[in-house]
């Protein structure tokens, strides 16, 4: 079987600069052909999600990592259009809290992981521990030098347990993020979106490369691959992730539950 192109290699070390984040390899057409096509996945989507409800066997973890502005938001959004929102659920993972902070970085993490039937996208998640934890030096080196390994192995046991999972950094250019953050500026109804801090990790944009491609490349494993997703333009990027997605789910050969001994049951 031939590689997916975005996928991240666990064998050699990931080099961000070598990949466009304005590839389209995957898509002949342009936007409109290309939001055609989100369209007819979404409805693939929305059945395939309503088997898993049903079936109730399965538990698939979605994780979102991306630069500010990087489109996590827009891709829950378009990715999920259409899906029944009691099988979906977001957990959204922000600076922690001093009771999540007194705890293991990966406890706060597992108790939103999903449960059977259920989708769970993480709109950031415990790599956030190895990625702003680690540029700006919020524990030691010797602490979090360690987590890789913790979190191959958490991944692991979620896996073993019966999860599938998918990981997606959404890779922007440093161009684009600058377009985006002048929009949100811009824009009367974006500015609630626009935050100072956005800046100054901005500042920081070398030392996220260099953390992204580390992280990635030591936690790309079969059991819980990372894509790097080109996304400077958004419609490409959710359609590549549907497919992704679609294309998982559909491996699954999920079917609804036989229904109960029905014979000569009148409705009156
Ligand atoms: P938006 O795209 O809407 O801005 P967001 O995910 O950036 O959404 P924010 O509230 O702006 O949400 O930012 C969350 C912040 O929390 C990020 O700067 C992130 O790096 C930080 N954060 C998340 N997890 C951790 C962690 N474990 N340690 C320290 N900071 C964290
Ligand atoms: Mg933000």
């Amino acid at each position: 079987m031939t590689e997916h192109p975005y996928l991240v290699s666990p064998d050699r070390t990931l080099d961000l600069a070598g990949r466009d984040p304005r590839d389209r390899r995957l898509f002949a057409g342009g936007k409109r052909e290309g939001r055609d096509q989100i369209r007819a996945l979404n409805g693939r989507l929305e059945t395939l999600q309503e088997t898993l409800y049903a079936e109730g066997r399965h538990k698939i973890l979605i994780v979102l990592q991306a630069m500010d502005t990087g489109g996590k938001d827009g891709t829950i959004r378009h990715v999920f259009e259409g899906t029944n929102p009691q099988g979906v659920k977001v957990a959204s993972f922000k600076k922690p809290t001093p009771k999540e902070l007194a705890h293991d970085y990966l406890w706060r993490v597992h108790r939103h992981t999903p449960g059977r039937g259920e989708i769970t996208i993480f709109n950031r998640s415990h790599y956030e521990d190895v990625l702003v934890v680690r540029v700006h030096g919020l524990v030691s080196p010797e602490v979090w030098g360690k987590r890789y390994r913790h979190i191959v192995e958490f991944e692991r046991l979620l896996a073993e347990e019966g999860t599938v999972i998918l990981k997606f950094f959404l890779h922007i250019s440093k161009e684009e993020q600058k377009e985006r953050l002048q929009a949100r500026l811009d824009t009367p109804h974006k500015q609630w979106k626009f935050s100072r801090g956005d800046l100054a990790e901005r500042a920081h944009w070398d030392a996220y490369v260099e953390a992204y491609e580390v992280a990635l490349s030591k936690t790309s494993k079969p059991w819980a691959p990372w894509y790097a997703i080109p996304a400077d333009r958004k419609w490409y990027r959710n359609l590549v992730i549907s497919r992704i997605l679609v294309e998982r789910l559909e491996a699954l050969e999920m079917s609804y539950p036989d229904p109960e001994d029905l014979d000569g049951v009148v409705v009156d």
